[in-house]
């Protein structure tokens, strides 16, 4: 523990939290988290579940009807060939990512990351005692990753790689010949793939997201990551799921029955309702990217940001160039100035230098007004 940090994006969360509670003016753009309510149907299923007292432990894997609705999921929406006993259900996508990380790596493996990355992947390989080691890749060329860049990094100790596709924080969506290269280098190297793809419904501008364990010859060495939380907006109901061979799933599974037991009971059994909201979820998509357009364009349009448009997820990351100031005084300067919570981009890794991450997950007027302000305060 002592190797690995706090997550940062959970700590600036819970900062904007506690200075609105002291009545603090600011608006938080910290927390990657839906601000829609979670569909009505979800909601009134749980509330049944509870009523129907299915209030008790499940088995650890998750419930037989939602690791099925999940196989369906996976076989009708990403062309994945899942099976049930490949599924472990997890309260929220982020044990799940421990869970995979705990169980595969050891003192003296390597895990390569692809930078800037969501901060816990690094805490979880250090936690595990195993070596983290960035692939930087740049602003200037939309974050897009090449072969070689993996080859200068791969070494005999190499034992994963995580990629996370769409990217929080970057926006990033692979193309279908970024999924090629990597899975070439994956298969090459002998190496397991964790592919968090969390973000999967939120792709923009006929942008298409590709499942790497649609690949054949991955199948049996991609541990997929996913979860309702931003899909349905049940960031709080907690409800994720691991989905690989039953094989990988049978090691993942004892660090459940060890710690978490199960997820919980009613929420799993409203997450099956959740995977029908598919109108409410189209819905959400569009209304981020009209989102989008509103705080990438407006802040693009001040001279010293520089702010593409992401291709997916619901972050602006943005680099500024402002009397030189790092990416950790740029956050300081604009919530003291423009009384706005960011993230600062090296929160993410290598690759964040003078890079602020903004989510545009957060309503129409907050978004206008942080325009507004980043504008006066870098005119
Ligand atoms: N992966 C990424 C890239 C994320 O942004 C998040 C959201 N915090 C998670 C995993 C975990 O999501 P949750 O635990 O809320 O399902
Ligand atoms: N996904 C969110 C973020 O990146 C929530 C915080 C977290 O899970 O670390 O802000």
């Amino acid at each position: 523990m002592k190797r690995a940090g706090g997550s940062p994006t959970v700590a600036l969360n819970a900062k904007g939290i506690r200075m609105r509670e002291e009545g603090i003016d600011i608006l938080s753009f910290a927390a990657g988290e839906p601000d829609f309510d979670t569909p009505e149907p979800v909601k009134a299923a749980a509330i049944e579940a509870i009523r129907q007292n299915r209030t008790h432990y499940t088995s650890a894997a998750g419930t037989l009807p939602l690791r099925r609705r999940i196989v369906r999921k996976l076989r009708e929406e990403n062309g994945i060939d899942a099976v049930e006993d490949g599924i472990i259900v997890t309260p929220g996508a982020k044990p799940a990512l421990i869970h995979a990380i705990m169980s595969f790596l050891e003192e003296g493996d390597e895990c390569m990351v692809l930078t800037p990355a969501y901060p816990s992947y690094r805490s979880g390989i250090l936690m595990a005692g195993a070596d983290f080691v960035p692939v930087p890749l740049s602003f200037d060329s939309g974050f897009t990753v090449t072969r070689g860049m993996l080859e200068e990094k791969v070494s005999p100790r190499s034992k994963m790689l995580i990629i996370c596709s769409p990217c929080n924080p970057t926006g990033h969506v692979l193309t279908e010949a970024e999924i090629r290269d990597i899975a070439d280098f994956v298969l090459e190297h002998d190496l397991l793939l964790l592919s968090d793809e969390i973000y999967e419904k939120l792709v923009y501008d006929g942008r298409q997201h590709y499942s790497f364990a649609a690949i054949p010859e991955l199948r049996d060495r991609v541990i997929t990551l996913n979860g309702l939380s931003k899909s349905a907006a049940m960031t709080g109901w907690r409800l994720g799921y691991s989905a690989s061979s039953p094989e990988l799933a049978r090691v993942m599974l004892k660090m459940q029955q060890n710690t978490l037991n199960c997820t919980a009971s009613f929420t799993q059994d409203a997450a099956v309702t959740a995977f029908d909201c598919t109108k409410e979820t189209e819905a959400m998509r569009l209304s981020y990217l009209k989102r989008r357009d509103l705080i990438c364009d407006g802040l693009d349009a001040i001279p010293a940001i520089t702010c593409p448009r992401a291709e997916g997820a619901f972050y602006a990351f943005f680099r500024i160039d402002w009397k030189g100031m790092s990416s950790e005084e740029l956050a300081d300067y604009i919530l003291e100035k423009a009384r706005l919570l960011v993230v600062p981009g090296t929160a993410f890794g290598e690759g964040g230098e003078k890079c602020i991450r903004m989510s545009f997950a957060t309503d129409t007027a907050s978004l206008q007004t942080a325009v507004e302000r980043l504008g006066q305060i870098f005119a």
